[in-house]
């Protein structure tokens, strides 16, 4: 149920944007506050409900649920805590020679009236952790979750409306259209999670308004194996990592290129790790999850159809199942480049593997696509990993693992060009959903003002000396 209805959404617009400043000047103490109760909210009173709410909408599994969506967001909320009051202060800067007599400090302000639009693979965890940087940072927001996980959404509403009047945090649901009106509005920021298809609708929307944007988009995030790697624990991290959320994960490892002499055994040491964690039989394992929405499942299909129509060799799996919305983990070699496996972004439990001779063929093919969310190396060769690096571009890395270094606070989250804008996480959280004013005060005369009109010779000499030794 949408409680802001109608589709016009300007009145809650307009009371927000009359709050701001009151929000924008609460304490620290009123911000803990604030964050305690989103704490609370999730790690006891609602805990059940997320855990139900996410496995009607994606069967996820609750393990998964704790780790990627409840710990996700308190992690968050922790880190924030530990650390605003030291973000909040005044950050003094050093003052030039050519400006004695003043200082310099800058104050992260809020940013105001911000939009917060979400997608449906981790519902929870992708609204909330930017609503904790929007709060840490004294703002007001209107959310928008998606409308593919319902269930997840309508209990986002509860929450929310539980915990803030809608002057200040206020949900709105509903599909396509709903985030269109949205769009029209004048928000200071908009922070979107989701495809680079419709970040570039979001980024136009707010080029209306010069509204601010964090894009935190997705992409194919190559993983490349060299022959130094530890193979088995290469194949038993990227195992988990592409079939986690049934590989419907933003920095899951979309393709893997492998040393040719390798391949064999990676694929071997692939399917014992699938055969360990979901058995022989994935369907009926507990741990293994389901495809959003049909649209999803005969996308993801339709690219199995694809590379089976383009003679691909089906390592594992292929198998699918359009009512319960089940797709086996798939690992498939041999593609032919023109793939649709090898274009778009999977999002879903599908890896293709792909074969180099030389280090720098793999390195060429992952510069031909747009620049990934993340870019993961298995490698004990420093001078092959340093090469990867550094002859690449890519939002994030792992070294000899995957997508964890999401779960670090201290670095900052997010793509590069195609795969996003603008960073998240911690303090790049709290920057994103703040202006940085840069504020200098005059103590004392300033050398500045010896060189105000009317220009005399002395002047002219004076302006030469500063621009040679200032
Ligand atoms: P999506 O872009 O389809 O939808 C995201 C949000 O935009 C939803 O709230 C949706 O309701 C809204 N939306 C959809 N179409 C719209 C339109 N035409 N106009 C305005 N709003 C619209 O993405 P998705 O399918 O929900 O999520 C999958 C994508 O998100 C993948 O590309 C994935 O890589 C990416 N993703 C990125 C991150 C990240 O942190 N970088 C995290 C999760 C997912």
């Amino acid at each position: 149920m949408n409680n802001h209805s109608g589709n016009n959404f300007s009145e809650l617009f307009l009371k927000q944007q009359k709050n701001q400043y009151i929000i924008g000047n609460t304490t620290y103490k009123e911000r803990l506050k604030k964050l305690n109760a989103l704490q609370d909210a999730i790690a006891n009173k609602y805990r059940t409900q997320i855990q139900e709410a996410l496995q009607k909408d994606l069967g996820k599994p609750v393990v998964e649920t704790e780790l990627t969506e409840i710990y996700a967001i308190i992690g968050d909320i922790k880190y924030a805590k530990k650390h605003l009051r030291q973000w909040m202060k005044k950050q003094r800067v050093d003052t030039p020679l050519s400006m004695l007599g003043s200082s310099s400090y800058i104050i992260y302000e809020p940013k105001g009236v911000c939009l917060i639009m979400s997608p449906w693979n981790f519902p929870f965890n992708l609204t909330f952790s930017p609503l904790v940087s929007a709060i840490a940072a004294g703002n007001t927001a209107i959310i928008k979750p998606s409308d593919m996980t319902p269930n997840s959404s309508a209990l986002m509403a509860k929450i929310v409306s539980d915990l803030f009047g809608a002057e200040e945090v206020a949900l709105v649901q509903g599909e396509v259209e709903v985030s269109t009106e949205l769009l029209k509005l004048p928000f200071n920021h908009i922070f979107f999670t989701g495809s680079p298809q419709v970040g570039k609708i979001i980024m136009e929307a707010a080029s209306k308004h010069l509204a601010s944007v964090t894009l935190e988009l997705g992409g194919k995030s190559p993983t490349l194996i060299d022959k130094t790697a530890n193979i088995d624990k290469a194949a038993k991290k990227i195992m988990w990592a592409r079939f986690l959320n049934c590989g419907q994960v933003c920095v899951a490892p979309d393709y893997v290129l492998i040393d040719e002499n390798i391949k064999p055994q990676f694929i071997a040491l692939c399917k014992k790790w699938l055969k360990v964690f979901f058995t022989d039989n994935p369907k009926a394992s507990d741990s293994f999850g389901r495809i959003v929405s049909d649209k999803h499942f005969d996308r993801l299909s339709g690219y199995l159809e694809n590379a089976k129509a383009l003679n691909a060799t089906f390592e594992v799996g292929g198998e699918t199942e359009r009512t319960s919305k089940y797709i086996e983990p798939t690992l498939i070699s041999d593609l032919k480049l023109e793939s649709e496996l090898l274009e778009e972004e999977i999002f879903g439990p599908i890896l293709p593997i792909i074969t180099y001779e030389h280090l720098d063929e793999a390195i060429a093919f992952v510069n031909s696509k747009p620049r990934p969310l993340a870019l993961y190396v298995y490698s004990k060769n420093k001078v092959n990993t340093n090469k990867i690096i550094n002859n690449t571009r890519a939002g994030g890395t792992c070294i000899n693992n995957c997508i964890i270094h999401y779960a670090n606070h201290n670095l900052p989250f997010g793509g590069v060009n195609n795969s996003g804008i603008g960073k998240s996480h911690g303090f790049y959280g709290f920057k994103a959903f703040s202006n940085a004013r840069a504020v200098l005060k005059q103590h004392t005369f300033g050398v500045t003002g010896l060189l105000l009109p009317p220009y005399s010779g002395f002047k002219e000499t004076l302006a030469r000396l500063t621009v040679k030794w200032f």
